[in-house]
């Protein structure tokens, strides 16, 4: 139980990775608060899962791309459990197509969501844990932010901010006791890679050198090592899960 009394949020946490990442922190020991944006009935099934194991969970509905909304619910969460130790920025989206063809409104959209979202949380998480003289803060990257993806152009932009935000955001309040790191993923088992037709994701995975793409919980297993004292003297790091594909 290696996170024990440990408050934390996990943004996009209703389906995919964030599900598998709320798991994993709360099967050691944290009291997790999962943030979606539409799909109640995927974000009650991951909470009760986590209760009928015995642990804690709840569910907030909020668009983390909408500043006003985040403000609100951060108000409301550090009012209601007096604290947040750890936040993992996972809430993500991306649209497969040719730049050229993009409409400015789904450039708005991805980079809302990906990128602006964590100054949203960082900003009003950040200063509480400023406060609290320490904390946790886990910004979900991508392998693409890294080497750019083609046709994923908006997206790997955004990550590679993320990862740039990082590490500077790390810097920043390294002074304060709270720890800033990424993790990046290579292609993870879940509904955002299920445009690939069978034959496609062959191809994809014959490229990786483990062969198969990764599962939610292998991200979860890194995020509950990045938020414990296991991780204590490391900040501004991005640490990649790729099965080897880089
Ligand atoms: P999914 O599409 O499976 O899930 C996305 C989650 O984000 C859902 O819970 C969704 O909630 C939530 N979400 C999306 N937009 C918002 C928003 N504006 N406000 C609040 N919640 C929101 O994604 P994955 O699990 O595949 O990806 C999770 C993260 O991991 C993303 O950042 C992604 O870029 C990254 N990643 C994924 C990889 C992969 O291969 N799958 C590889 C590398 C990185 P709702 O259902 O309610 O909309």
């Amino acid at each position: 139980m290696r996170l024990k009394n440990k408050i934390a949020i996990v943004t996009g946490g209703s389906r995919g990775i964030g599900a598998d990442i709320a798991q994993e922190l709360a099967t050691n020991g944290a009291e997790v608060i999962i943030v979606y944006r539409n799909r109640d009935d995927k974000a009650c099934e991951v909470i009760e899962g986590i209760k009928a194991k015995g642990y804690k969970a709840h569910m907030y509905k909020c668009d983390v791309s909408n500043f006003n909304e985040v403000k609100k619910f951060t108000e409301e969460i550090i009012e209601r459990f007096g604290k947040v130790d750890i936040l993992v920025n996972n809430a993500g989206i991306s649209e497969i197509g040719m730049l050229i063809d993009m409409e400015e409104e789904t450039w708005d959209s991805i980079s809302n969501t990906n990128l602006k979202s964590i100054f949203n949380m960082c900003k009003h998480i950040g200063r509480h844990m400023m406060w609290n003289k320490g904390g946790s803060i886990i910004n979900i990257s991508s392998i693409w932010g890294e080497v750019g993806a083609s046709c994923e152009v908006a997206y790997s932009a955004t990550k590679g901010g993320i990862n740039a935000f990082t590490r500077a955001f790390a810097k920043e309040v390294a002074s304060s006791g709270v720890r800033v790191n990424g993790i990046s993923p290579g292609v993870i088992n879940t509904e955002m890679n299920r445009w690939m037709t069978p034959e496609e994701e062959q191809e994809l995975q014959e490229e990786i050198p483990m062969g198969r793409f990764g599962e939610g919980s292998e991200i979860g297993k890194i995020a509950v090592f990045l938020s414990s004292e296991d991780s204590s003297y490391m900040t501004g790091q991005i640490l990649r899960a790729d099965g080897g594909m880089l």
